[in-house]
């Protein structure tokens, strides 16, 4: 195994941690080095999360925080001349792909997304990514070195790796000129929930009639101090709920404790979504509903009958 450089950067810490522990795993030599990246911006400590978790070095981009992808990427790029590291990874978020693209067109090297595992071998690095809507995964293998390749969350991470000295550098960065120009920042409809984060996930698919008939849902879900989900239909079609609490492949990637799935078929761009959950619970009046696969307990019957009584239960 030759010795690597493996600069890592997400915006959300939890994933740059991710991706420190993925990248001390996959360049295990003593001579290699995991560097991880902090940019203008970021919470107070992620730098000694970094470290925590396996960061032989920290890169600290000094200058004006922004939240322009484009400046993510001059930053990123700062880094990369300064340390010549041999891999860079980058989270798969929607704002990581963009970073990444950039990132990969202004230094003219290979790029891939949406990665779901990696292997550095002596021919190149292997990735596996999500293929055909999450029905295949394509297997490839990058020649061209260094590569920036976007992980996402959850790509089996292994525990952190300590580390006894810490290498810290700052890269001061020339105040970033944006070609795009904010007119107007919105809230996002329907609040701030960050259904990645929940521990427990009440998510209700088309099986449920009306709009109205959410509340039983709810109930349940404050019952087992849950987060509601959804299908895409409830928020993409009938808007019952913002897009916030939808689940799936062009939805949200949730890896709860417990997944409560009800009135869902179990198609498997919802699948994609969900497949991580510790442990799944499957309402479905069609006993033979795709999601009865994937769950761990299974109850075949109409949810307007089974909800209420799991709210009588749990409340
Ligand atoms: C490119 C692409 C991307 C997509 N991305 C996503 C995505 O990110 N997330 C996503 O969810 N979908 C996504 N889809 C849509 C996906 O293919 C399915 O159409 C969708 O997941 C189905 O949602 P559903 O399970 O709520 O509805 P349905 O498939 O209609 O299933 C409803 C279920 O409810 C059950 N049911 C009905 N009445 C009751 C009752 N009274 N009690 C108990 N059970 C009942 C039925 O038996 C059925 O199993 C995508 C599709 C495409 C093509």
């Amino acid at each position: 195994m030759s010795d690597e450089v493996v600069l890592c950067y997400s915006e959300e810490t939890g994933l740059a941690e991710e991706l420190v522990r993925l990248a001390r795993a996959a360049a295990p030599s003593d001579g290699s080095r995991v560097r991880a990246v902090v940019l203008p911006g970021a919470p107070a400590d992620a730098a000694d999360r970094l470290v925590a978790a396996g960061a032989h070095g920290i890169d600290a981009v000094t200058g004006a925080a922004s939240p322009d992808p484009a400046a993510t990427s001059d930053g990123l790029r700062a880094v990369v001349v300064a340390t010549a590291p041999t891999l860079v990874l980058i989270g798969s978020t929607k704002r990581g792909r963009e970073v990444t693209g950039r990132l990969a067109g202004a230094l003219d090297l290979p790029a891939a997304t949406g990665v779901t595992a990696l292997r550095l071998d002596p021919d190149g690095i292997r990735v596996d990514r999500e293929a055909l809507s999450g029905n295949a995964v394509a297997v490839e293998r990058i020649v061209r070195r260094p590569a920036v390749v976007a992980v996402m969350a959850g790509s089996g991470a292994p525990t952190a790796t300590a580390v006894t000295s810490v290498d810290r550098r700052t890269h001061p960065v020339a105040a970033f000129e944006a070609k795009t120009e904010r007119s107007e920042v919105r809230p996002k409809a329907g609040g701030q929930l960050e259904i990645e984060k929940a521990d427990r996930i009440v998510t209700i698919g088309r099986g449920l009639k009306k709009k109205e008939d959410l509340a039983i849902i709810e109930a349940l879900a404050k019952a087992l101090s849950a987060e509601v989900g959804c299908t895409r239909p409830l928020a993409a079609e009938s808007g019952w709920l913002s897009d916030d609490h939808w689940i799936g492949l062009t939805g949200h990637r949730v890896r709860p404790k417990l997944y409560v799935a009800i009135g869902v078929s179990g198609a498997v761009q919802h699948l994609v979504g969900m497949r991580s959950s510790k442990v799944v619970v499957a309402v479905n009046k069609d006993p033979n509903a795709p999601i009865f696969a994937q769950a761990d307990y299974r109850i075949t019957g109409d949810l307007y009958q089974v909800v209420p009584a799991l709210v009588k239960a749990f409340a």
